[in-house]
């Protein structure tokens, strides 16, 4: 093998860019940002007409 893996010790989080303390919710440095994360998926891609998406819980996504 001459391709070198090994684990990144610590990544900034993709969401406030802030050094996670725990690799719980990796790759995001807490659930707050990996719910945020996945509300963004949810606004951009799946948000489909016919979907019962409730629009309180993304309302809820604090800025
Ligand atoms: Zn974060």
């Amino acid at each position: 093998m001459s391709e070198t893996t090994r684990p990144t010790p610590k990544r900034p989080c993709p969401i406030c860019k802030s050094t996670p303390q725990t690799g719980e919710f990796a790759p995001f440095c807490s659930s707050r940002c990996r719910d945020k994360d996945l509300n963004r998926w949810f606004n951009d891609g799946y948000a489909l007409p016919g979907r019962a998406a409730d629009p309180e819980e993304i309302a809820r996504e604090e800025d």
